[in-house]
C-alpha cells in the first residue's frame, strides 16, 4: 500500500476529537502547484503496476514527491485486484507483466465498468501496438525508456481532463458539484470541511452501495489502517448533522455491523441505536 512520509504531514493533520493518532500515518495533503485549478486540496490516488523493481521504485518516489498517494503492484493479478477494490484516479500500467499482461488486465477492468484514467508503459514502439493499447481501453501510451517529467505531465493532463468532465453528483435532493466544490440539499448550500466533503463525495460516488469503515478510512484518509474505525463514525456524525439533521428523509444510513450507505431509498432507513 502507499508509503507516505509521516514527518511532513503530521502538523497538517488535526483531529482533536479522536485520540491515539500516533497509531496512524496520515496522508500527505498538499495542493498541487497550479493544479488542480485554484490549487484546491485534492486526494489524488495512483496505482502503479510495474514488475521491474528499479522502474517501480523510481515511479513511486517521483509521484510521491509530487504529493500523489501511490499504491504499487508488481504483477497483473495483484494489480487487477487492487484496481477493482479501490477507486484510483489514475493507473500507470506496464504492458509486460507476470501472471497477467497489462492489456488483459485493462480489458477486464474496462469490462467491469472502470473509467479510471490508464496510461500504458511499454517498450513496444510499433503503431499497431499503440493502437492495440488504446483499443484495450488505455487513455495514453508512453514508450520505454521515458522521462519521468513526461510521464508526470501526461498523467496530470489525463487527470485534469477527468476532473473537467466530472459530473455533478445527485442523490435525492442532495447535490455535490465537484467542479465548484459545492454541496446543496434542497437548494440550500451546505458548508463542509475538507474531510467531510471528501467523505460525502466518496459516499455519493458509491451511492446505493455499502461502504465499510475500512474502505472509508483507506480512501478518504489513506491511512495505514490500524483498527481506528472510530474516526469514520465521528465524521459520519458530523456529516449527518449537516446533511440529514434538518431534513425529513435521511440519506446516510448505517448498515449494522458493516458500514454505511448513502441512499435516497426510504426502505433503507435503518439507523443504529
Ligand atoms: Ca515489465
Amino acid at each position: 500500500m502507499s508509503k507516505q512520509g509521516s514527518s511532513q504531514c503530521a502538523s497538517s493533520f488535526k483531529f482533536s476529537a479522536v485520540p491515539a493518532l500516533g497509531a496512524i500515518r496520515p496522508k500527505v495533503e498538499l495542493p498541487l502547484s497550479g493544479w488542480p485549478p485554484g490549487g484546491r486540496w485534492w486526494n489524488v490516488r495512483l496505482l502503479i503496476i510495474e514488475d521491474e523493481p528499479k522502474i517501480a521504485r523510481s515511479l513511486s518516489e517521483g509521484f510521491e514527491a509530487e504529493h500523489f498517494a501511490v499504491d504499487m503492484a508488481e504483477d497483473g493479478e495483484k494489480g487487477l485486484e487492487l484496481a477493482t477494490e479501490i477507486r484510483y484516479d489514475g493507473i500507470v500500467l506496464d504492458w509486460n507483466l507476470p501472471r497477467m499482461d497489462g492489456l488483459s488486465l485493462l480489458r477486464k477492468l474496462r469490462q467491469a465498468g472502470s473509467t479510471t484514467r490508464v496510461l500504458i508503459l511499454s517498450g513496444r514502439r510499433e503503431v499497431a501496438d499503440r493502437v492495440a493499447g488504446l483499443q484495450a481501453g488505455a487513455d495514453d501510451y508512453l514508450i520505454k525508456p521515458f522521462s519521468f517529467q513526461e510521464l508526470l505531465a501526461r498523467m496530470q493532463t489525463l487527470l485534469r481532463r477527468a476532473q473537467e468532465t466530472s459530473e455533478i453528483l445527485k442523490v435525492g435532493d442532495l447535490m455535490l458539484d465537484p467542479q465548484r466544490h459545492m454541496v446543496e440539499r434542497a437548494g440550500k448550500p451546505i458548508k463542509l470541511s475538507q474531510r467531510e466533503y471528501a467523505l460525502l463525495e466518496y459516499l455519493m460516488r458509491n451511492v446505493g452501495r455499502t461502504v465499510t469503515r475500512t474502505m472509508v478510512v483507506e480512501h478518504v484518509w489513506n491511512l495505514w489502517f490500524d483498527g481506528l474505525t472510530s474516526v469514520v463514525d465521528v465524521y459520519i456524525s458530523y456529516l449527518r448533522a449537516k446533511i440529514d439533521h434538518d431534513f425529513s428523509t435521511p440519506l446516510i444510513h448505517t448498515v449494522r455491523g458493516v458500514g454505511f450507505m448513502l441512499s435516497a431509498e426510504p426502505k433503507l432507513e435503518k439507523k443504529e441505536k
